[in-house]
């Protein structure tokens, strides 16, 4: 059975069903908890029991710090999805998209460089680095051959907050790119081609919702780049915690198993399902917008699927109503300001994927906004 829960904030009493009206509901954390219905169903075959004695070792038998069979179950998942390319590619693991992320900025670093590189992004960026601003204010000096200033670009494709599929923006000899594809899987998105780029990251958060483990991966083509990521990796943590990567093996062979399309199934239901509400509600609004994406052909599911988004990029249209984030708060709604994202705070990042509870509280809370507006004329 599920242990008994923490009350969140809109719950109260011995088994957390006293329902507290003027509550925030949370839409701002990214923490993916949608997808416990699945595990729960699938509770036995996904859970691990580890004798005291086992994975005692600093290293695997082999004298490496990475599981070689979880490394073939991570290439199983993508080829099944083909979301990445995956054959002559070197993979790492790290501590989460996060600790990679670090590692890959360092590793594609030219080494004792005078002029430190820019990291540069789109926006509106996820904020998991000190960016040197927007891709547009580089876009001339990149392609500048004389100039020895360096880039590296992230690239999160589909973006977070507004859950576009990106494509790199800067070109030129001393541009780098990072390809953060932590949302590539088919709960979030179309697939419309395996990404086949230098450097890609993924994370276990957003593949099967287990955040807390603190895993992810990252897809290599140069062989130097692979040995500094390494490096980084083994005087950082020492690679990343055995019990974790056995923890990661047991969840993908649960997500493989069959024709390994059954989570991809519930997650892509679960997350269409809220944004068609969502959108429909704030259709209605003219105080309110959410973002318009376009549907793709998804070479996973054989055809054009409609928008599924992790995030919904709300932006308040009324002039007065330049700080949005304070406009929902106002509503007990707590979203992400969109300053944070480098973006106006005439936009909230409002996150979709948390448990269903949740998601049917802010979707009350929208809906009551909606029909005020209206109501108020
Ligand atoms: N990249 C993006 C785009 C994310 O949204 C997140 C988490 N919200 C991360 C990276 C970090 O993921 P992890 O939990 O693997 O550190």
């Amino acid at each position: 059975g599920k242990p008994i829960c923490e009350c969140n904030a809109c719950f109260a009493g011995p088994d957390c069903s006293d329902f507290l009206s003027d509550c925030a509901v949370d839409a701002d954390s990214g923490d993916p908890t949608f997808l416990e219905p699945f595990w729960e169903q699938h509770a036995a075959s996904s859970a691990i029991v580890m004798a005291g004695w086992h994975r005692m070792s600093y290293e695997f038998n082999d004298g490496s710090l990475i599981s070689e069979e979880l490394k073939t179950h991570i290439r199983r998942v993508h080829d099944i999805v083909g979301n990445a390319v995956t054959d002559g590619r070197f993979i790492i693991f790290g501590a989460g998209a996060t600790q990679l992320l670090n590692a890959a900025v360092r590793a594609i670093s030219p080494e004792g460089s005078s002029s430190p590189e820019k990291v540069v992004a789109s926006t509106p960026y996820y904020p998991d680095y000190k960016f040197s601003g927007d891709t547009s204010l580089w876009k001339s000096s990149a392609i500048d051959s004389s100039s020895s200033q360096n880039f590296i670009e992230f690239v999160t494709s589909p973006n977070n907050p507004d859950g576009q599929l990106k494509k790199a923006v800067l070109r030129g000899p001393s541009v780098k790119t990072i390809h953060d594809l932590a949302y590539y899987w088919p709960h979030f998105t179309a697939i419309p081609a395996p990404a086949d780029e230098d450097l890609t990251i993924f994370t276990l958060s957003k593949l099967t919702g287990h955040a807390g483990s603190r895993f992810g991966w990252a897809i290599i083509k140069d062989e130097a780049v692979y040995q500094r990521m390494l490096t980084y990796m083994s005087l950082s943590t020492y690679g990343v915690s055995r019990e974790t990567q056995l923890r990661v093996l047991k969840l993908l062979k649960v997500v493989i198993q069959g024709k390994g399309r059954e989570m991809y199934e519930f997650g892509y239901k679960t997350m269409k399902t809220r944004w068609d509400q969502l959108s429909k509600s704030v259709s209605l609004s003219k105080r309110f917008s959410v973002q318009d994406l376009e549907p793709h052909y998804c070479s996973f599911s054989g055809k054009v699927k409609k928008s599924s988004p992790a995030f919904a990029w709300l932006k308040c249209e009324r002039q007065e109503d330049k700080h949005c984030y304070e406009v929902l708060k106002a509503a007990h709604i707590t979203g992400r300001d969109g300053s944070l994202f480098g973006a106006e705070s005439r936009y909230v990042r409002l996150s979709m994927v948390r448990s269903q509870d949740n998601f049917d509280l802010l979707l009350q809370r929208i809906e009551k906004l909606v029909t005020e507006e209206y109501a108020s004329k």
